[in-house]
């Protein structure tokens, strides 16, 4: 019987090399990936020779840049055009042995398939995660993540194959979840971090004393921006008593592309599977050092799908100095929001996100928004709109300026702000308008 070997994720040569040698590594992949998908997929061998593009041609990373970009819209096309999995697939489909699928909220769910070299390597990038977020083979690993076609679900399989007992809960009632993690004393769980909040919650008002009675260390998290921000993980991290840990996954790509180590200065991405680009999203120029700019995500050993410069819509920033643990991997700094959202205004970048969250923490608001952009005097200005609650008494005014504050703290942005009576402003049955833009021109 093999022994295991407790250091074979914390592979020291590899996680702590200098940034050249990552470079060079991603370039041999790269070669290699382009032409295995030139050869096998008739997507991309169709696209590239439209672009004047060969696997041949490419003599260094930059020169990634001459490829065509993929994107959501063009999964979709191609699996609806050649069922099931589309001609994006550069493998035979015997050889195809898992699928994730998005949720399809924006349309037909996109089929992820995988080999099982890619489900394997998909694993070991899963438990050298697991590893650098401080899970060991003593740890007890409760893994509550839905595993209906999610591909959050087989991750599971990481912490089991680092050697931890894995408990596969799945998604289960709050009480259940709460009675199997002090049953076996789990010592971690992987959740959304609403969720950790709300079980958290539950634990107390079912008279169960978190730090007694369980025995949970660490919390790992994906799936909600509220992760990467600090003050959400602090709150978690206060009620658990646990250190939190912000994951960061794709259905089209892999489960944890990204995590945090034991330092959380942003997390370490999976380098040696996936090459990030950051690009400014209309010049697809690369954005500098730790500026925000859209993910363009490239897989270098995925066989059954290669995925060339896709798309993600994600706003992003990134920092490839070294960590504070040893590992030299470029590291996701945030994900600010998605391409669609963004407004600039007077040169800052705007999320409604950023509006949404200060407009729900005040209960003296409705929560509604409506952000109207104009240009006056050859400047961009934002006109917050937004609904007094009915218990609220007070004046518009004070509600006002409280708003402004908050939000030229937490954006930068200087906004006027309109407060109206509860249900003036429209209400959408599906994705909600946001933004109603008066500057005409490139936006409207
Ligand atoms: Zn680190």
């Amino acid at each position: 019987m093999a022994v295991r070997d407790e250091k074979q994720y914390w592979d020291e040569a590899l996680e702590t090399q200098p940034r050249a040698r990552w470079e060079e590594m991603k370039l041999a992949l790269l070669k290699a990936h382009l032409r295995h998908a030139y050869l096998n997929s008739p997507y991309y061998r169709n696209s590239f020779d439209q672009a004047g593009v060969h696997p041949d041609q490419l003599h260094a990373l930059d020169d990634l840049r001459r490829f065509p970009f993929i994107d959501k819209r063009i999964l979709r096309d191609r699996q609806l055009a050649v069922p099931p999995f589309g001609d994006l697939v550069a493998v035979p489909e015997r050889d195809i042995v898992y699928i994730s699928a998005s949720s399809g909220s924006t349309g037909v769910p996109t089929a992820s398939p995988f080999t099982a070299g890619d489900f394997d390597d998909w694993m070991d990038y899963e438990a050298r995660q697991f590893w650098s977020s401080g899970l060991r083979p003593e740890d007890r690993y409760c893994h509550s993540l839905n595993f209906s076609l999610f591909v959050g679900g087989p991750c599971v399989l990481g912490a089991q194959k680092l050697g931890a007992l894995s408990i596969h809960a799945g998604t289960v009632p709050s009480e259940r979840l709460l009675a199997i993690i002090r049953q076996f004393q789990a010592t971690a769980i992987w959740t959304t971090p609403s969720y950790a909040w709300y079980l958290g919650e539950t634990a107390e008002k079912e008279g169960i004393d978190i730090r007694r009675d369980l025995n949970i260390r660490r919390i790992f998290v994906a799936g909600e921006p509220g992760g990467s921000i600090p003050e959400t993980r602090r709150r978690i991290e206060a009620l658990w008593g646990a250190s939190v840990y912000d994951y960061y996954g794709l259905s089209d790509i892999f489960g944890a592309c990204a995590g945090m180590c034991e330092e959380k200065d942003g997390l370490h991405w999976a380098e040696d599977h996936i090459l990030v680009e950051v690009l400014d999203p209309e010049s697809g120029i690369p954005v500098a050092e730790g500026e925000r700019g859209e993910m363009v995500l490239t897989t270098l050993r995925k066989t059954a799908r290669p995925m060339i410069r896709f798309r993600t819509g994600d706003i992003v920033s990134f920092a490839s100095g070294p960590c504070r643990c040893g590992r030299t991997s470029q590291r996701l700094m945030g994900v600010h929001g998605r391409l669609d959202d963004m407004l600039i205004i007077k040169g800052v970048n705007l999320f409604p996100s950023d509006v949404e969250a200060i407009a729900r923490q005040d209960h003296d608001l409705t929560g509604e928004y409506k952000l109207v952009v104009t240009r006056e005097a050859q400047l961009d200005a934002l006109t917050v709109e937004l609904e007094r609650s009915h218990a609220y008494q007070g004046g518009n005014e004070a509600l006002a300026q409280r708003f402004q504050r908050q939000l030229k703290s937490v954006s930068g942005v200087s906004a006027r702000v309109s407060i109206l009576p509860p249900g003036a402003l429209p209400r959408a049955t599906h994705k909600a308008r946001r933004i109603e833009d008066r500057r005409g021109g490139v936006w409207s």
